[in-house]
């Protein structure tokens, strides 16, 4: 998940952030309205619209639509009609940063106040669930299986190409940290395996039934990251079948050319009914910047600027903790950034539900990871340096 909304999140009160915002979206007299486009706000209201159904009272759309008059019977209306109303809260469920921020923009105008009567919404549905019913559900865990690699990329968000020692992760390890993973969080809306190259970890067979036979039915979807120049096994397509795994398949063609098997993987997943995602056609890659070109010195305050419009979504789990930041997980692994307890949940410790979803949007004892300091970002909003995807190095 994104955090758009919360732009302070360094920690003073773990457990308990969120207490005064979770007090305001709970009142029981409370009317919402869902702003988005028609396809976000349906989208929600699979998600956790029907928990707060009989209070929402309109649906404002942020698309220019004179056909739809209502979403699951509820009216469709304009931003001027609810400004009046003291009880509105706003619940925006735009996905796009700019969307999101030009909503709150408007919305203010009319005096309503980001995290006091104007909420993003994904935001909104976690902190709904956490302290309504006590269930914490969390946006996406990468599971790094594998520094092994068919490729050497030079701007690997993993580093791969830049690890001292390459080895694949134990099996009994990735099992107990799904095991830990599950004892705290009750559900993981997405739930990636990759590395590395994910289709070289020689356990993927047993590890994937592993956690779709114990947690299946608290994952909404389980992924597998290959690069596309692997063809997977029989017995591989099996499990990904059974299991019913979608493939992530990015696409170097590009830069790879015959190198990239990426059309007889996708041939030969659709033989096997197993659902393939292809990523990166036609994109370009973020120059992070870590290891060879680390940016300059910021100060505390950039810093959490910094991280704040970054708000990277990509959450890492590997040896009973979470790390907020995938990269910055792949630098410690790698050996090439010390590790920092700031920048890490460990499940192993007495751990909230509040405190875990405090993590998940952000905070933390420094209110950014120190990894921060020499990484460029993980968005356009935060980092103009665009590369070609998968262009390889020779490494000496
Ligand atoms: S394919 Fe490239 S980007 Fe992906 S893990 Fe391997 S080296 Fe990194
Ligand atoms: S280390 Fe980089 S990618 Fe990670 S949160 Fe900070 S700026 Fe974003």
């Amino acid at each position: 998940m994104r955090n758009y909304s919360f732009k302070n999140t360094k920690w003073l009160n773990p457990g308990h952030e969120l207490d005064y915002i979770a007090s305001i979206i709970t009142r029981k007299n409370n009317r919402f309205y869902i702003v988005g486009s028609e396809k976000e706000i349906s989208l929600f209201w699979e998600i956790s619209g029907k928990k707060i159904e009989p209070l929402i009272k309109g649906c404002i759309l942020t698309e220019n639509n004179d056909v739809i008059n209502s979403i699951n019977n509820v009216p469709v209306i304009k931003d001027t009609d609810i400004i009046d109303d003291i009880y509105s809260i706003i619940v925006c469920v735009s996905q796009n940063r700019n969307n999101y921020e030009a909503n709150m923009n408007l919305f203010s105008n009319y005096g309503f106040d980001e995290n006091r009567q104007f909420f993003q919404g994904e935001i909104f549905s976690q902190v709904y669930d956490v302290y309504v019913d006590d269930y914490l559900s969390i946006d996406r865990v990468e599971i790094f299986v594998t520094s092994k690699c068919s490729l050497q990329c030079e701007k690997c968000i993993a580093y791969i190409p830049y690890f001292k020692k390459t080895e694949h992760e134990s099996l009994e390890m990735l099992k107990a940290d799904s095991d830990l993973l599950f004892s705290k969080v009750d559900y993981v809306r997405k739930y990636k395996v990759l590395g590395g190259e994910a289709f070289l970890y020689p356990d993927i067979i047993e590890y994937v039934d592993y956690i779709c036979e114990k947690y299946g039915n608290r994952i909404g979807s389980i992924r597998v990251g290959t690069n596309g120049t692997i063809k997977p096994s029989r017995e591989l397509l099996e499990m990904l079948k059974r299991n019913r795994v979608i493939v992530d398949i990015s696409d170097y063609m590009d830069t790879l050319g015959k190198r990239s098997k990426l059309q007889e993987v996708i041939t030969i997943c659709k033989e096997n009914d197993v659902e393939v995602d292809v990523k990166r056609t036609g994109e370009q890659w973020l120059d992070m910047g870590f290891p060879n070109n680390k940016p300059l010195n910021r100060n505390e305050e950039q810093l959490q600027n910094h991280f704040h419009k970054c708000a990277f979504y990509c959450r890492d789990f590997w040896n009973g903790k979470l790390w907020f930041c995938c990269s910055n997980f792949a630098a410690v692994r790698a050996g090439l950034f010390d590790e920092n307890n700031n920048d890490y949940l460990d499940f192993r410790e007495e751990l909230s539900k509040k405190e875990i979803l405090e993590y998940e949007i952000g905070y933390s004892s420094l209110g950014h990871t120190t990894f921060c300091e020499v990484c460029r970002g993980c968005s356009d909003e935060v980092n103009p340096f665009h590369v070609e995807v998968a262009k390889q190095v020779v490494i000496k």
